[in-house]
């Protein structure tokens, strides 16, 4: 049996709908899905219909953009309560900073002579936690860029033109808030960040794990990682970081983590 704990749909900057998302899962023999969109637990409902349909466990997550010392990461939210107050008003405090960037994003293409509008990108996101994916989908449909990953060398990377930094949650907050909505924070890809120095700290406020097994880890990255995990005593999870097709073929499927690691997962939280 094995999982993907890491999935995103087009309630935030993937491109397949829950039903698509599960039953691509399907097809690669995932019995456990995660859907972990950035910001936003919208899709989770009908990702958790669309999974029993299809005999797929389901497990509500959230990908939570944070900052430790200025600097920018992710951390993943694991059965997370949909109904938690809290949760839900910091989600939507967040959303609407993603929506007021995209206006000054592309405030800041006008005056570098790219014509598109935030309504462009509002309603190809059309979803409450736009980011610069869907700045660069305009981009590319209105012809002035070649590709999704042009537009991010080209503008939207951090430090390019176009890029306009967003308010973040601490990880602090965000590890308090995972763990007030009853489930358990992760960091995210730490393979893609180079700075390994920020686990500790992390573990110090309370972070229950580690995303060893991704698409862009190497197999010594890897294993480093879940060296790392056995001794901060963390979990380990893993997963695809499938965002559909908007990013060359889909990645779900490339990453099969081990039902053990969810079973230890759930005995963590006793579920
Ligand atoms: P944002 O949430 O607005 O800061 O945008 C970050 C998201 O953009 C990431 O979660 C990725 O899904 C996506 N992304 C980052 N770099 C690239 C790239 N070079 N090409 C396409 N998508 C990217
Ligand atoms: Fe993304
Ligand atoms: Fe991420
Ligand atoms: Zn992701």
């Amino acid at each position: 049996m094995y999982a993907d704990l890491h999935l995103h749909t087009h309630y935030s900057d993937g491109t397949y709908t829950p039903e698509e998302l599960a039953e691509r899962g399907r097809e690669h023999g995932i019995k456990v899905m995660a859907l972990t969109d950035h910001d936003t637990i919208d899709g989770c409902k009908q990702m958790a219909i669309a999974c029993v349909e299809r005999d797929i466990e389901f497990i509500p997550g959230c990908e939570f953009t944070v900052e430790l010392d200025g600097f920018e990461l992710h951390l993943l939210g694991y059965f997370l309560d949909l109904q938690c107050a809290k949760l839900i008003a910091q989600l939507e405090k967040y959303q609407a900073v993603r929506q007021n960037r995209i206006h000054e994003m592309v405030s800041r293409l006008n005056e570098l002579g790219v014509k598109i509008t935030s309504d462009d990108v509002l309603d190809i996101a059309s979803c409450n936690s736009p980011g610069r994916p869907h700045i660069g989908r305009v981009m590319v449909a209105k012809g002035y860029c070649r590709s999704l990953d042009e537009s991010f060398q080209k503008y939207l990377k951090k430090g390019k033109p176009a890029w306009v930094p967003k308010d973040k949650m601490s990880a602090s907050q965000a590890i308090r808030l995972i763990h007030e909505a009853g489930g358990l924070a992760v960091i995210a890809h730490p393979g893609l960040y180079h700075r390994d120095d920020v686990i500790s700290p992390l573990v110090t406020v309370g972070l229950d794990g580690i995303e060893c097994f991704y698409t862009r880890h190497s197999t010594p990255m890897t294993e480093h990682y879940l060296m790392l995990a056995e001794q901060h005593a963390l979990l380990v999870t893993g997963g695809s970081d499938c965002h559909g097709d908007n990013k060359g073929r889909p990645l779900i499927g490339g990453v099969k983590l081990p039902y053990s690691y969810v079973e230890q997962m759930k005995s963590a939280l006793s579920v």
